[in-house]
């Protein structure tokens, strides 16, 4: 699972080239790998289960002063409206689009690609007052056409280099946290789950929040350690792409023909 690595494409953050609210259309799957940072994100997509919130997740991040980010689908957030104005309410979180729906985005044509993101960010700018600036494709499947249709709305694609493999009921905390903490480097941008999608992930952070502070990490958010790319310490570089597939949030594909009557 914690296999291999191909190159896929040159990491640039600032393009200056892209006007309008446009953004440089990138997959983003690491920060620059000069630096002591690494970001914690966690995923909140429908579960179908009746509680889709861990608390304990939250809680942890909370009492551990951990920045983080957390990627929403729309329907996660519609259903959970005041935890996502909760969680965008505290300083150290950024909230960031997850899509609507949580289709197969690579499949879907560039109408539906459009409207996954745009609904999505409307929803979080009406639930949170803020406007969303990163991207994180459902499946953690991605191609440069998806990446450049919501690099066109002012999204940038977030992927990650480390799968925390969360959803895997029969990894422990423990086995999660060693996994961690041994594949971390500078750069790295770990994903979990916060939707109770992750079994034992309130359980595994303590140890991998120390483990990381202990090495001399910095945890911030994905804001923040693209920041760092802007100020030219790494402005390229090559992006690596994980042969990974995450157990994913579900059941939550529904027909193109379903969408339409939820329009
Ligand atoms: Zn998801």
């Amino acid at each position: 699972m914690r296999s291999t690595i191909i190159i896929l494409t040159a990491l640039i953050i600032t393009a200056p080239a892209y006007g309008g609210q446009g953004v440089a259309p990138v997959i983003v799957e690491h920060g620059p790998r000069d630096s002591r940072k690494v970001a914690l994100t966690f995923d909140a997509c429908r579960t179908g289960l009746a509680d889709e919130y861990d608390e304990k997740v939250v809680e942890v991040l909370l009492r551990e002063k951990v920045p983080a980010t957390i990627f929403m689908s729309g329907r996660w957030v519609d259903k959970n409206r005041d935890k996502t104005k909760y969680l965008s309410e505290q300083p150290q979180f950024e909230i960031a689009n997850h899509s609507y729906y949580h289709p197969h985005m690579t499949e879907e044509p560039d109408t539906r690609v459009l409207l996954e993101l745009k609904r999505t960010q409307a929803l979080l700018k009406k639930v949170t007052g803020r406007k969303a600036l990163y991207f994180r494709p459902p499946y953690g499947e991605v191609d440069g056409r998806v990446a450049a249709i919501a690099a066109g709305i002012g999204l940038t694609t977030i992927q990650y280099d480390i799968a925390s493999g969360d959803p895997d009921p029969k990894l422990s905390a423990r086995r999660i946290a060693q996994g961690v903490l041994q594949e971390a480097k500078g750069g790295s941008i770990i994903v979990f789950h916060v939707n109770r999608n992750g079994v034992h992930t309130a359980e595994a952070l303590p140890e991998i929040i120390a483990g990381l502070r202990q090495r001399g990490f910095e945890l911030v958010t994905v804001g923040e350690m693209l920041m760092t790319a802007d100020t030219g310490t790494q402005g390229q570089g090559n992006v690596e792409k994980r042969g990974v597939s995450v157990p994913e949030c579900g059941p939550t594909s529904i027909t193109t023909e379903e969408y339409s009557k939820h329009d």
